[in-house]
């Protein structure tokens, strides 16, 4: 199987989310998912999907896969250790 090199898209390139993060652990019951290499922690397969990156340092945590399909975890930063909150923001 051949990969075709994705042609550069006429305009922007999609915008990068940065989540709400925390330096605490978050609370017990949580699933916390832990960055254990420099790369995303998950890659999905939409194309168009907004880079999704670690609050506090920028590190790409997601690619290709966008936020609202993925629901309540955590995602601790392999850059920072920061946690990662996706699903609702809190609200402060
Ligand atoms: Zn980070």
């Amino acid at each position: 199987m051949r990969f075709k090199k994705p042609k550069p898209l006429p305009g922007k390139k999609p915008t990068a989310i940065r989540l709400p993060f925390a330096a605490e652990k978050p609370a017990e019951g949580t699933t916390v998912l832990l960055a254990e290499m420099p790369g995303p922690v998950i890659r999905g397969q939409e194309k168009h999907a907004p880079d999704i990156c670690c609050g506090k340092c920028g590190h790409v945590l997601i690619l290709g896969m966008s936020r609202k399909r993925i629901s309540d975890i955590v995602i601790r930063c392999f850059a920072c250790q920061s946690y990662n909150y996706l699903g609702d923001p809190s609200p402060n």
